[in-house]
Order: structure tokens, then sequence, then C-alpha cells
């Protein structure tokens, strides 16, 4: 392992059975995550991004262990974070900590504000009751709330202040990387963006490092350094953010980025449109698992799985279109 990213995740597989429990050998697995790989460094914003189902929400929640990978590892600050009893986890969560989708199911309706956001400093031992108070009033006004809020109950703030509320419990344990799983797609359109600055404001005020999960891809480009795609529970294409967005190699990220609307009127946008739905992850197609619905499969793609592998300088991508023996047809 390299020491030079805070994160570096290999391999990383959680397998169901179809019937929603464990893998058993008599059920057919559900492969929500299949052989996951990526690292992020120190102070870098990796966006996530995929159809509902993809598994990036589910890879998320394998970093946190709340949900216990099949396979993998999670190399985390010199530490295997997948082996890990689940009693230096829960240490471990001081240092990794996560923003939810929906900031009012997050949040006890029965405790106050300041309560809320006190508690992880309770459960990791972080100073006392003073010293609580002092730093739950801070927090709350680095998230761009006022210190007399600690009193008041979730139910009496709005849903984008309610997010800046679990930004604010987040943030105070200190943590290294932030896991944000689609922090803003439950807000108004005219919110996402304040919310957005705040998290980028903060990244660059406490040096933090973000894992962003999402389904939007334009929320993923203002925000990420760099971009993963995820389909059928599998990295297909990752790349610095420009590089994406400006020439994404993969065919399913090209059909994602051509449904994005372009602010700009003049500019003619061909639609790419996608055959069929997603397909049943209890029942993946074979090879590629794109290939019922990519627009350029050939024979190969079938009954081959495309190598993941670097195309350009910094620029992963699996598809059988980057083939040597393929790029001359
Ligand atoms: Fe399409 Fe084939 Fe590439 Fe899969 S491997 S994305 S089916 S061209």
């Amino acid at each position: 392992m390299t020491t030079d990213y805070l994160l570096e995740v290999r391999d990383l597989k959680k397998h169901f059975s179809s019937g929603g429990k464990l893998i058993n050998r008599t059920a057919p697995s559900v492969k929500a995550v299949d052989g996951v790989s990526f690292s992020i460094s120190s102070g870098e914003t990796l966006g996530l991004v995929g159809e509902s189902g993809c598994g990036k929400s589910t890879t998320g929640r394998m970093l946190m262990r709340l949900i216990n990978p099949t396979a993998g590892s999670i190399h985390f600050q010199g530490k295997e974070l997948a082996s890990l009893s689940l009693n230096d986890m829960r240490l471990m969560r001081k240092d990794i900590q996560m923003i939810f989708q929906d900031p009012y199911a997050s949040l006890n309706p029965r405790q106050r504000v300041g309560r809320i956001i006190e508690e992880p400093m309770i459960v990791h031992g972080m100073g006392d009751k003073s010293y609580r108070k002092k730093r739950v009033q801070e927090l709350l006004e680095v998230v761009g709330l006022n210190s007399y809020h600690a009193k008041r109950y979730p139910h009496q703030f709005s849903g984008g202040q309610r997010q800046r509320i679990g930004i604010a419990r987040a943030l105070a344990v200190e943590p290294k990387l932030i896991i944000a799983d689609e922090p803003v797609s439950a807000l108004d359109v005219s919110i996402q963006s304040q919310v957005l600055n705040l998290l980028e404001d903060l990244q660059s005020e406490f040096d933090l490092t973000f894992l962003f999960i999402a389904h939007d891809l334009s929320v993923v480009r203002h925000i990420s350094d760099r971009v993963g795609v995820m389909y059928l529970g599998r990295i297909v294409e990752m790349a610095d953010r420009d590089a994406l967005y400006e020439e994404p190699l993969h065919p399913y990220t090209q059909a994602l980025l051509s449904s994005v609307p372009v602010p700009d009127p003049e500019y003619q946008q061909e639609q790419i449109e996608l055959s069929g739905d997603v397909p049943n992850p209890a029942d993946p197609p074979s090879g590629c698992p794109f290939h019922t619905r990519c627009p350029h499969v050939m024979d190969v793609c079938r009954s081959v799985v495309p190598e993941y592998k670097e195309e350009k300088a910094g620029h992963n991508v699996a598809c059988h279109l980057y083939d040597d023996k393929h790029m001359a047809m």
C-alpha cells in the first residue's frame, strides 16, 4: 500500500443474498458492490456518481462499516478498516464522519440541536461540558446558523438548515474524512448551491477530505476534484473532473452527461438515449454489465468483462472500445 493517500480502497465487494439477508449457499447473490477500487488524497474531493441502485451508497456505508464488506480492503491512515473489531471501528469514526441525504430523518426529533451536535463529542470523550457547549455554539456559527439555535428542535428548521445541523454534527469531532451521501438531493435547487458552497468553504477551513456521493452530475461537478462513475456495482470510469466532463470515454458516462442541461441556449446538445432499464443486479448481464443498453455494443462485450485500466494519464475506463485490438475496428 502507498502512504500518499488518506484512503485507499481495493476490490471492495458487498454481496447480499437475493432474499435480502447475508449471502448463503442456496440463494443467488446480489452483487451490490462488486470489486470497487479507488484512492482519495488528503484535502481532495472524490465524487461518486451513478443511477439509483448502482452501489455508491453501499460503498460509502462500507467505509464507515455501517455495512460489513463481503471482501476487499479499506486502508485509512495506516489502518485496515475492513478487519477492525466493531469496538475499534467505533473509535475510528472520530476521523470518518458521514452526512446523510435526509437531514430530518438523520436528526433525533426529540433532542435539542445543541445535544445532537454535542453527542459525538460525548461518545468520543472530547472535553468537559463547558468546552462542548462552547464548541456547539462555535459550530452552529461555522455552518451559518446562530448559537441560540442550540435550544431548538429539528422540526423548527427548514431542510437546508437541518442539513447545516447535520454538517455541524459531523464536524464536531474534527474528522479527517467526510462521506457525504446525497447531501443536497433532498433540498430545493436554490438551497443546494448554498450547502455546496458551505461544504467547499469548510473543506478549505478545516482541511477536510470528502467522498461525495450523488446521482446528479451537475452537483458532483460543482464540488469534486475527481469523479468516479458507477454502474451495477462497479466503477466504469474515473478521471479528473474536467477530463471526465469534457472528454468522457465510457458510453455510459457519455449518455449520463448528454442528459445534463447546458446553460447555453445556443448550444445544441445531442441526447444519447439508453435502451432498456438498469438490469436486475441479482441477474446481471454476462461480459460488460452495460452491454444490454450500450449504443456501441460489440460481440466481445457480451462475453468478456472489460478490464478497468488507465487509458490516459489519470483517466481509467472499463470498456472494450479502448482495447488495442478493437481500436482499429
Ligand atoms: Fe459498450 Fe462494449 Fe464498452 Fe460495454 S465494453 S460499454 S458494451 S462498448
